[in-house]
């Protein structure tokens, strides 16, 4: 498949004249801080990203605070922005980085790639925009532009379509770029993702590729980009025990594996009967409102019974303990429990 002519040179043209200036990890090649943009990005809306970010730079201002920092500070900080393997890894890679690489990021995609919770993009963008290096992000959005841009209709469920499209998007890259084209290549395909050429509707009419694009061209922007496979969500329930007394609640640290892993929860059980058969004789449950909450591959509904009560109940993850409620919402939490427990905190607790 041919590039549409001069793709490269009107991305970098039109991202230093439209595309986004003002991103707060924008103008760095630090890439410290190009990388954490790039894993809190993942998955996470930009507005979103921005508080957190400058939370994060704020505790932790270079891989080495980082690094040495316990990993319930990370998560803590980390609590609310969901997908919490990424934190996970995000500490990991740091004394990776320190342990293995004297403190320096590796300059290269694939040495990049060889980092916890470093992938092919990431390691891409970390690369072009810290290091100038040729190389072509691939991310969700951007296969979305490409394959609208090229017309690409093989299914994306396919990792040998992956692959190509990844090839495709190497050869749309500009020749021999510096480093500043780089630069804004880098970020124009992430403008013109995430601002013009977007899921559900596509400005076509101002995007500057509209003559080049063939998907535009044959009337068919929506076929593209195919994927077969949908996520498979199971259902599952949950019953969670609250179980709060004179302003505290007994939490738990989740295990190392799985949903919510080291972060902190209450006791987890699989039906209602275990958790009531959790309970010391005479205590009283209520059942609270249900709780939906989504995640890439479970849909979880989280049935909350609340007991006031100060026995010490039957512990489903790693230890436990009572918790002031105060202290309870600064740890990392998973976020519907952190909605759960915030009107407690808000108003004085039934003893
Ligand atoms: Fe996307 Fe439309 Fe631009 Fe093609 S013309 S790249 S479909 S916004």
């Amino acid at each position: 498949m041919r590039p549409p002519p001069a793709f490269a040179e009107r991305l970098i043209a039109w991202q230093r004249r439209a595309g986004r200036h003002d991103l707060p990890w924008q103008g760095t090649r630090d890439p410290y801080r190009v990388w954490l943009s790039e894993i809190m990005l993942q998955q996470t809306q930009v507005a979103t990203v921005r508080d957190y970010y400058a939370r994060f730079l704020q505790r932790f201002p270079d891989v080495f605070a980082l690094a040495q920092a316990p990993l319930d500070d990370v998560m803590a900080l980390w609590s609310g922005l969901g997908y919490y393997s990424r934190a996970r890894n995000l500490h990991r890679c740091a004394r990776v980085v320190i342990g293995d690489h004297g403190g320096q990021f590796p300059t290269n995609a694939l040495a990049l790639q060889e980092l916890p919770g470093i992938g092919a993009s990431t390691a891409a963008a970390i690369a072009a925009f810290c290091f100038g290096e040729r190389v072509s992000i691939a991310d969700g959005n951007v296969r979305r532009v490409l394959t609208r841009l090229l017309a690409y209709g093989e299914d994306l469920a396919q990792t040998k379509a992956v692959r190509e499209l990844e090839q495709l998007a190497q050869a749309l890259l500009p020749d021999a770029p510096s480093a500043p084209d780089m630069v804004a290549y880098t970020q124009g395909l992430m403008d013109l993702g995430a601002t013009v050429c977007t899921r559900a509707r596509p400005l076509c009419g101002e995007c500057p590729m509209q003559d080049i694009c063939r998907g535009h061209a044959l009337g068919e922007v929506g076929r593209f980009p195919l994927k077969t496979r949908k996520t498979a969500r199971r259902f599952e329930r949950w019953w969670l025990l609250l179980q709060v007394h004179a302003g505290q609640v007994w939490l738990e640290r989740r295990p190392s594996n799985g949903i919510w892993a080291q972060l902190y929860a209450p006791p987890v059980h699989g039906s209602e009967a275990a958790l009531l058969a959790s309970l010391a004789p005479g205590t009283q449950a209520t059942p609270g409102e249900p709780v939906k909450h989504a995640l890439t591959h479970r849909e979880l509904q989280l049935l909350p019974w609340w007991v006031h009560s100060p026995e010490v109940p039957v512990t489903t993850g790693t230890g436990g303990a009572w918790v002031p409620l105060s202290k309870a919402l600064a740890l990392g939490l998973p976020a519907p429990v952190r909605l759960l427990l915030q009107p407690l905190a808000d108003q004085p607790l039934p003893q």
